[in-house]
């Protein structure tokens, strides 16, 4: 059935956008849950949301703490409808530019609300043994699982307080919905070749910045995090603008880095191809499947390597472009000449480690250093 849902639009207008009612394809409504075609959108309790075919819920600001509990409860069925709207966009998206659909996803409303109720974040999860962060009392379904939080800032919205509770901000719905693109694509972390119950969810900068791309690309503005962020200077690696001008030299590696400040990198290098190709008049869909599909490149390579070399190749920034040159050559190779022309300014090239990129954007290497991957 199609149902009419109330949600941000996360497009035209700055982030969340603009109030809009939009049609929802529902194959069923369970309570707290809404069943769409490859698609489970639930939230994390017994409370009884979806009694009427009718999706058009006021967002309450969030329902922050001064909200009633009727209004907390508009709220929480605002996020499930919001959530269900833009992971089914994207799920439609990337069926188009892959040419194939992606395995089911289920994604989890005020998920670790009874042991963390201030988390306001989003993460991405496949069972594992352990988690870092947050661990998981079931463990996800094995096809991935993205859990968003209940708590959150109060940030202002037209002058207002609202609660950014993650499922009301398109731009993280969009962020983790491209993990389990990039997970069941590129399997950057060769998460294939482990066991199906112990899986890893750690996430590297290639995986961060796709994911970045990923929400610009549905939401059409490089600022995607101007919301909740908007008190975050504009070129700060934390704002992660998509039109920021950075380069290899701002990059840290190693494990004490922030992977989503390191990945920012790698989204502003996409998104700076995208806009030359876009003024050399080529349709900016085009590239989006270039990229999406040497995502799959990357995850048919190197199957013959031991697991280490081929976690290590993944990593590189200079893969995942090697990848899209190669994808852009089999579809006739005109692309090519603005993408490294753009990457190269960036400070990304093919056959460079990130280390050596990272040296190489600062002036070069200092006498006696040898460079890893
Ligand atoms: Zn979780
Ligand atoms: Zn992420």
């Amino acid at each position: 059935m199609i149902l009419t849902a109330r949600v941000w639009s996360g497009r035209g207008h700055p982030p969340p956008g603009r109030l809009e009612e939009v049609p929802l394809r529902v194959e069923r409504l369970e309570g707290g849950a809404l069943l769409l075609p490859g698609l489970t959108v639930r939230h994390d309790g017994d409370e009884e949301l979806f009694e009427r075919a009718d999706l058009r819920f006021d967002p309450r600001r969030g329902g922050g703490p001064t909200a009633t509990p009727e209004h907390r409860r508009d709220a929480l069925a605002f996020g499930v409808v919001n959530t269900a709207h833009h992971l089914s966009r994207a799920l439609a998206r990337a069926t188009e530019l892959l040419g194939r659909p992606l395995p089911p996803l289920v994604a989890v409303v005020g998920a670790h609300a009874a042991r963390h109720p201030g988390w306001g974040g989003g993460h991405y999860r496949l069972p594992a043994e352990s988690y870092s962060t947050l661990p998981e009392e079931e463990p996800p379904v094995a096809t991935g699982e993205i859990h968003l939080g209940a708590g959150g800032r109060l940030v202002p919205l037209d002058g207002r307080a609202y609660l950014h509770t993650a499922s009301h901000d398109p731009a993280i719905v969009y962020h983790e919905f491209g993990h389990h693109l990039v997970h069941h694509t590129a399997d950057l972390r060769c998460n294939r070749r482990r066991a199906a119950g112990a899986q890893t969810n750690r996430r590297i900068p290639l995986d961060e910045g796709t994911c970045d791309y990923i929400a610009a690309i549905l939401m059409g503005t490089p600022d995607i995090y101007g919301w909740h962020r908007a008190g975050v200077p504009s070129y700060s690696a934390r704002r992660r603008r998509l039109d920021a001008p950075r380069t290899m030299a701002h990059f840290v590696g190693g494990h004490l880095s922030d992977p989503h400040a390191d990945g920012a990198i790698w989204s502003a290098a996409l998104w700076a191809a995208r806009c030359e190709l876009e003024r050399g008049g080529v349709d900016p869909g085009r590239f989006d499947a270039v990229v999406l599909r040497s995502l799959e490149r990357i995850g048919r390579s190197g199957d013959d390597l031991p697991v280490e070399v081929a976690q290590r190749r993944r990593r590189r920034f200079a893969t995942a472009l090697e990848a899209i040159l190669a994808e852009d050559e089999a579809g006739g190779g005109d692309l090519a000449t603005v993408v490294e022309t753009v990457f190269a300014a960036r400070g990304i090239e093919v056959g460079t480690a990130n280390n050596e990129s990272r040296w190489r954007a600062r002036g070069g290497l200092p006498a006696g250093i040898a460079v890893g991957s």
